[in-house]
């Protein structure tokens, strides 16, 4: 019987592969520097070079495999197994994921946006689990959601649903990526964390942050941010402080138009853990009508695994099922 199911999470800057057994067992984990710069044929190969070793390491073939779970990081159309527009790789433009994964590797596949193999991930194995009003939210770089509503994934008419860092919470805010102004994207990302804290850096006195990048701004992130504000610098904790009001609005707006039982926050920036929640439930408590201030709001579980392992879960659950029966995991 074939019981084992692979998943990956193609990143901007990592591709990470887990071989999963039939008991979500992690038999193999693999993390590798993505070869961004050579092209999607070439990032493809190497993903299916992943799937090999791991395969390789644990002495099977390719036909003990049920199925391949992939999360990229963009727009996909599921339906033609296409990546349409992933934002952070370059040339990757309507690519025929599909197509160009069975030249390499004859399996069953399931594609999907990371975010929602993220959440997916800790739906079934993680901090969402045994909740069927959840949303998970990854801020990292940017901001996006997974949505579930009554246990199901909701995905809108046109599979856009859930791009919450996109919601408006300044008038007249910061130009965003996405054409509109003051996005969350724009003021709770890791991202925006590290533009604050290069601001502040040109103003005198925060010469911890220009001590942990060796002087270098360029070098300044959100992991350094909140480094510093570990070491106990105010201002790296001010920071902190703001992204994460502007993030508790998001999720107070949130709260009250789907009233989930539970906000699961992941992602890089999460990584912070109650210097973020903290002030995050804060304005949530605040902010959002007395009947949804029972949402909890917790940190995910998985880490950076998330994503790899909803990919293998859910590949192994719909492929075998044909349809969305994911429940009894
Ligand atoms: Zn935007």
């Amino acid at each position: 019987m074939v019981k084992f199911t692979v998943g990956i999470d193609l990143g901007g800057t990592n591709i990470k592969a887990v071989l999963v057994d039939q008991n979500n067992e992690v038999k193999g984990y693999l993390k590798r520097a993505v070869q961004a710069e050579l092209g999607p044929r070439e990032v493809t190969r190497q993903m299916m070079g992943m799937v090999y070793t791991l395969l390789g390491e644990n002495k099977l073939v390719p036909a003990d495999l049920r199925g391949l779970g992939l999360g990229v990081p963009g727009l996909v159309d599921r339906r033609e197994e296409k990546a349409v527009f992933l934002p952070n790789l370059p040339g990757w433009h309507h690519i025929p994921l599909g197509q160009w994964i069975r030249e390499e590797l004859d399996v069953p596949l399931l594609l999907d946006n990371d975010v929602r193999m993220a959440a997916w991930g800790e739906k079934l194995l993680g901090a969402g689990r045994g909740w069927d009003d959840m949303v998970c939210i990854t801020v990292g770089t940017g901001i996006g959601a997974g949505i579930f509503l009554q246990g199901k994934m909701f995905r809108g008419h046109g599979e856009s649903a859930g791009e919450i860092g996109h919601m408006t919470v300044e008038k007249d805010g910061l130009l965003c990526t996405c054409g509109n102004q003051g996005c969350l994207e724009m003021y709770a990302s890791g991202r925006a964390i590290a533009r604050k804290a290069r601001e502040l850096v040109k103003q005198k006195g925060f010469n911890l942050i220009l001590e942990l990048v060796e002087g270098d701004e360029a070098r300044i992130t959100a992991a350094t941010v909140a480094r510093a504000a570990e070491l106990g610098d105010s201002k790296a904790q001010g920071i902190i402080e703001e992204a994460a009001r502007y993030l508790g609005i998001g999720l107070a707006n949130l709260a009250n138009i789907l009233n989930p039982r539970r906000i699961v926050i992941g992602g890089g920036v999460a990584g912070m853990g109650e210097r973020l929640l903290g002030p995050v439930r804060e304005v949530v408590q605040a902010r959002a009508m007395p009947v949804n201030r029972d949402v909890e709001i917790v940190a995910a579980q998985l880490g950076e695994l998330a994503g790899a392992l909803g990919a293998a879960l859910v590949a192994r659950c719909r492929l075998a099922d044909g349809k969305e029966k994911l429940k009894e995991i």
